[in-house]
Formats: structure tokens, sequence, C-alpha cells
């Protein structure tokens, strides 16, 4: 799965030499990745990094794969799924990556597979390297390939969590913006902390809805300023500024905002900063952001999907393409939710 960043229309199937052993000891056999919005962007010429010296990037960074070979006193064993972690520390490394939370990196010059500087998961061979590895937990099998996803909301949450140990805090409503793969996922994890969740999307109706329902969780159809209900955390999954903002409206006194989506250059988003002072230092709010996951989070998010029910898993997947058409893959079509390519076929 090749793409030559900075310009758009060159995602592709590529052939590439053998992955070097440089990436890491355990040779992997690609079973599938997960396509998302970073990967059409990236496709659409306005993100991703080639690594050094080369022309093009081989994309995928939510992976999943076999070990077909591994060291002895790795840890892992041939037959073993596994995940391939997206972010590498900056070469020298920075107090953050030296300290193993290359997720916080402060120079900004980390590696990311797939995405910046480092070729991805998308080949039907790959390596990685023990470290940055995690075990798919048995029971998940394909479903392993949502691991990526989630380790970035199990980070999300784990920060909430951790900003709600500041002061007085109830744990009790939670609203979740947008209902794609990145907001059902906050939504499960909401639910399993025991939070009231709602979901609002645009969508009125369909699986979305019937996703959000099968949590035990409320489903809001339409502006999230229009729920009948204050929230003490908002989850942020859209990047649509106008829908934070709605959200906002919502977040009680005390409540915490946590930003996921990433916002378009264009066009922007005038905010009231005066408003957004007011509301923050008066009603003592805490709005942040968070980006990757370091390694604990994907633990934690193993951990969450192995306590998920799999088929409410298996209806976040709504389409498989075969690598050999993994363009296709790219398109949006109305009812997809996570859009998977299978490296096998
Ligand atoms: C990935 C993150 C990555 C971010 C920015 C997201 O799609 O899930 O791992 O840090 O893009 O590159």
């Amino acid at each position: 799965m090749t793409v030559v960043p900075g310009q758009k229309g060159t995602a592709g199937v590529g052939e590439v030499p053998d992955p070097a052993m440089q990436d890491g000891a355990l040779l992997v056999r690609g079973r599938a990745v997960g396509v998302c919005g970073t990967d059409r962007e990236i496709a659409e010429g306005t993100y991703g990094t080639p690594p050094s010296g080369e022309e093009s990037l081989i994309v995928g960074h939510e992976s999943l794969g076999e070990v077909v070979e591994a060291p002895a006193g790795s840890g892992f064993a041939p037959g073993d799924l596994i995940a391939g972690i997206v972010r590498r520390p900056d070469p020298m490394p920075c107090p953050a990556c030296a300290a193993g939370e290359w997720d916080m990196c402060r120079t900004d010059s980390f590696g990311e597979r797939g995405i910046v500087c480092l070729h991805g998961y998308g080949s039907e061979r790959w390596r990685v390297e023990p470290d940055f590895a995690v075990p798919i937990p048995s029971g998940l099998a394909d479903l392993g390939v949502l691991l990526e996803p989630a380790s970035v909301l199990a980070k999300a949450w784990d920060q909430v969590d951790q900003i709600s140990q500041r002061a007085f805090f109830l744990r009790g409503r939670a609203l979740v913006t947008g209902a794609g793969p990145i907001g059902l996922m906050a939504c499960l994890l909401g639910v399993q902390r025991s939070y009231e969740m709602h979901v609002v999307d645009l969508a009125q109706a369909g699986r979305k809805r019937d996703l959000v329902e099968d949590l035990g969780a409320r489903y809001h159809g339409g502006d999230a300023a229009d729920i009948d209900t204050d929230v003490d955390v908002v989850i942020e999954c859209t990047g649509l500024g106008a829908v934070g903002r709605s959200a906002a409206r919502r977040l009680a006194s005390g409540g915490i905002m946590c930003l996921t989506g990433i916002m378009n250059l264009s066009p922007t988003l005038d905010v009231d900063a005066t408003a957004l002072n007011r509301n923050m230092v008066l009603r003592n709010q805490v709005l942040f952001g968070t980006v990757n996951a370091g390694r604990r989070h994907w633990e934690q998010a193993a951990e969450a999907l192995a306590a998920a029910d799999p088929r409410w898993l298996g209806g976040l997947i709504t389409r498989r393409v075969p690598l050999t058409s993994w363009t296709e893959a790219l398109d949006r079509h109305p009812e997809d939710i996570k859009v998977v390519v299978d490296l096998t076929a």
C-alpha cells in the first residue's frame, strides 16, 4: 500500500523490497490494516512524510499480523497475532521519549510507522521490534485490527481519569461527538468506566445508532447543543469546530473536555476567546488535546477489547477490501464505519 506523500492521486499497490532487518527482529505476515482519516489525508497529499531519501511511503498504521519469525527470548513465537505500535522515539531522545513516553514527544522529531518518516504495516510482510509489538488477546483474532484506534481512545480516557483526580469530580455523564470508529470506541471505553454515555452524530438512524444503543448508551441525532443534559466529560471525535463548540456548551462546571479530532486548516473556526476564558476560569473546566498512544495505552486497549462483546466489535467493521484494490478503502460509503484492507487476499 504505497503513496507518494504530498502528491494527490499516487496511492496504489507497489512492489517493495523485503522488510529490512533494521525494522525489527520479528518477521510478520500482514493480515489486515484499518484505514482512517489520516490515511485519507496522506492519499490527498496533505499529510505524511516518506522515509529519508525515499519518495514513497508504505502506509498502514492500524495493523494486524501473524508472527512468522521471532528470535528466542523475544517473548513472541511464530503464530502469535500482534499489532505494531505506531510511534517511535526521536533519534536524540527528548526527555519524554527517553522516559518511554514517546506519545508525549517534546521535539516533534518522532517517527510514525505509515505516517511520518517510517514505512507502515500495509504490506504482506513487515518487521517490527519486539518492544513495539503488542500481543492480541486470544479470542479477538481478526478484531485485533481495532487495537490501534482503541489505543488512541485508551490514552484519551486515561488522561481524563488522571485529570479528574485534581479535585471533586462526578463520574456521571459523558458525551462523545461523532459515531465513527473513534467515537464508538470512546463510547465503549466510557461504558466500561460506568459513565452514563451519550453520543451525538449527524446521522439520525442506521448502524451507528444501533451500535450506540447496543452498548446501553443514548444516541442523539443532530446538534450537541440540543441534547437535554449537561455532562461531566466530552470526548470530541469529529475534528469539526462547530460540533466541538456545541458540545462545549453542555459541559458542566468542573467538567473535562478532550479533543481527539484534528480540524482542517481551512476553513478556520472563530472562537470567542473571552467566552472560552470565562467558562474555563469561572467554571473550573479543563480543555485538552491528545494524540497517539503510549505502550501502556495499547495494553489498556487490549484489555478493553478483550472485555467487549466480539459481535459488537465485529459490527464496527463494515467493509473489507483486498490488498490489490486497497485504494477503494479510501472512498467513503454512506454506511462505512471502519474499512479494513485484507492483506492476505
Ligand atoms: C494515528 C496516531 C498518530 C496521528 C498523527 C492518527 O491517525 O492513530 O497514532 O499519532 O494520526 O499522525
